[in-house]
């Protein structure tokens, strides 16, 4: 162990850092922890390694982000011994890579599996974290670094009724491992979202009846997944060094960005061709790869989504099912664009029902199926597609206290508020990895934001150790800053305006504030760097 822990050295709960979760961040911060010869702990709920890739094992579950940019770097080894298989790899495919990387670096044996953080105190005496988990145990630490994704916690509404069901009910984040048996069963849907999306597209041909209960509609982009050879694989590879330095040099962290300028300098003939190339190419390019504008400027973005919406209504034989389809409460990009194989076909087939519960909300779940305001919809399994508490539901239910007794909880119950969404002013030595205010899963290719934010906790702790100091944490001034700073940038733009988890709006009573930053990732990427070349001006170190 390391001379970083002043208290208790060298007994089995002593660590120099704790990391909770075993997603992409969670293995990527314990491997580089233990190269830089601390003593980690890794915490995950789950009985194995994954994150979202554990969790989210549902019907259809697939990466929207092309396999050769979602990976890591940091090793070229790893870089040439794995095979991806598709362009966007099903949750099974990147599950087996995590437990690849898990594997070659043998992080399992720095992990405790089925252990949850219940509680995270900071004893500024000690200078350190207790980390209590529900093993009875507690944990002490000098660094407390969550990776907890920023989509863990489910959102499930609770319909009244919800206990009297007498069929299986299921969330997507929860789905049962061993999965359900939808053969000959009416199922019922409920949410359109990312998730909605593929599940919907997945289990409609398997099912005997599916009613997709639907409040608003998204905007689907076609989806164009290749299988890759052999050739195919090697051309990405030779190419992951440059790939890696466009993902973080780009607007959202993928190797595609706004490359024909402004709107407005374009004719209309050369936007409909970028529009239309755009969309061919079948990946996020169609959402972040046209034109800024689409962001901040309305007539801009009622164009764009004129667009979509056309594509969209020509999938769709009955008009009266294309009008509920199509988008109308909200601007294309405005809220995450989901990419889509097959969607829109689905509402073509006889087994397949649209519920508008925008118009008819859901009063109530009874023993047999799902009441509306309109009618009643017998079922035999009712699946949730209904989202997450983001960005603050993972980090809120660990019951993180930190200076003077500070509930973390309490303040982003108040106001939604950190530094470069990686610390948080109050809370010395706390990592929030994916935290509110970064550009996070909002904007941002996961696995480039995850690694360049572990990067800078790495990088900030190695500092620390090289100058002999205890913690670190923002000034009051440095966090308001920030806060303004993202603030100013979101307001600018059309996303504030959308009803969604961007802004909370999901949660009752969440307050209100876009979650992740849309200053760019290459602009944040520049931003984190300034604070390190500056010796972290603007935090308080002791
Ligand atoms: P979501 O985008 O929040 O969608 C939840 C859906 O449930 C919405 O359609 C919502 O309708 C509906 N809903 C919630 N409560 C409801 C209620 N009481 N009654 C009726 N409908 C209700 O959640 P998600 O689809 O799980 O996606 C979350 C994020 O996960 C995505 O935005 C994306 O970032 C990520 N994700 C990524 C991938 C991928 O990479 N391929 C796949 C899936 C998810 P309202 O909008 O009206 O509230």
């Amino acid at each position: 162990m390391t001379d970083i822990v002043s208290t208790k050295k060298d007994t089995k709960n002593d660590y120099d850092a704790v990391v909770v979760g075993a997603g992409i961040a969670g293995l990527y911060a314990v491997y580089k922890l233990r190269e830089m010869g601390l003593r980690v702990r890794g915490i995950e709920a789950a009985p194995a390694v994954g994150g979202t890739w554990y969790w989210n094992c549902y019907p259809g579950a697939r990466v929207d982000s092309q396999s050769y940019i979602y990976q890591y770097w940091f090793s070229d080894e790893l870089i040439q011994e794995w095979n991806w298989a598709e362009r966007f790899p099903p949750q099974a495919e990147v599950e087996r890579y995590l437990n690849f990387v898990a594997d070659k670096f043998e992080l399992r044996k720095d992990y405790a599996f089925e252990t949850r953080v219940t509680s995270a105190d900071w004893d500024d005496d000690a200078q350190c974290w207790r980390v209590g988990n529900d093993q009875g145990e507690t944990l002490n630490t000098r660094y407390f670094i969550s990776c907890t994704g920023m989509l863990s916690e489910p959102k499930a509404p609770d319909f009244p009724g919800k206990d009297s069901f007498q069929g299986i009910i299921a969330h997507t984040a929860r789905y049962p491992r061993e999965g359900i048996d939808l053969k000959g069963k009416r199922v019922g849907v409920i949410g359109c979202g990312a998730t909605g999306i593929q599940l919907i597209q997945t289990i409609a041909s398997e099912v005997e009846h599916l009613t997709v209960f639907q409040r608003t509609a998204s905007y689907g982009v076609a989806m164009r997944n290749d299988q890759f050879d052999d050739a195919e694989r090697d051309h990405w590879r030779a190419k992951a060094g440059e790939l890696q330095d466009k993902v973080y040099n780009s607007f959202v962290g993928f190797d595609y960005d706004f490359e024909h300028g402004s709107w407005y300098d374009q004719t209309p003939e050369q936007r409909l061709q970028v529009l239309e190339e755009k969309w061919q190419e079948g990946s996020l390019s169609m959402w972040v790869g046209t034109y800024p504008e689409l962001f901040t400027d309305q007539a801009v973005n009622d164009e764009i989504s004129d667009f979509v919406r056309k594509k969209i209504r020509a999938r769709i034989d009955d008009p009266a099912i294309a009008d509920l389809i199509t988008p109308q409460t909200h601007g294309f990009g405005t809220y995450r664009v989901p990419l889509e194989n097959g969607y829109y076909d689905v509402y073509n087939r006889d087994n397949v029902e649209l519920v508008d519960v925008r118009s008819a909300p859901i009063e109530c779940i009874t023993a047999t199926g799902i009441k509306t305001t309109e009618g009643e919809y017998p079922l035999d399994v009712i699946i949730m597609a209904t989202g997450f508490n983001a960005g603050t539901g993972s980090l809120a239910r660990m019951n993180i206290h930190g200076r003077e007794g500070l509930s973390l909880t309490e303040e982003w119950n108040k106001d939604i508020r950190t530094t470069l969404g990686l610390q948080v002013h109050g809370f010395p030595n706390l990592f929030t990895v994916a935290g509110p205010l970064a550009p996070s899963a909002a904007f941002c290719n996961m696995t480039t934001c995850l690694q360049q934010q572990v990067d800078w906790v790495t990088d900030c702790i190695a500092y620390l150790q090289e100058q002999h100091l205890k913690s670190i944490e923002p000034t009051l001034e440095k966090q308001d800053e920030w806060v303004a700073h993202h603030d100013e940038v979101a307001n600018s733009t059309l996303l504030v305006a959308t009803q969604s988890w961007y802004t909370g709006a999901n949660i009752e009573g969440k307050p209100s504030r876009l979650i992740s930053y849309i200053g760019g990732v290459n602009e944040y990427h520049h931003k984190c760097e300034e604070v390190q070349e500056s010796g972290y001006a603007g935090f308080t170190k002791v």
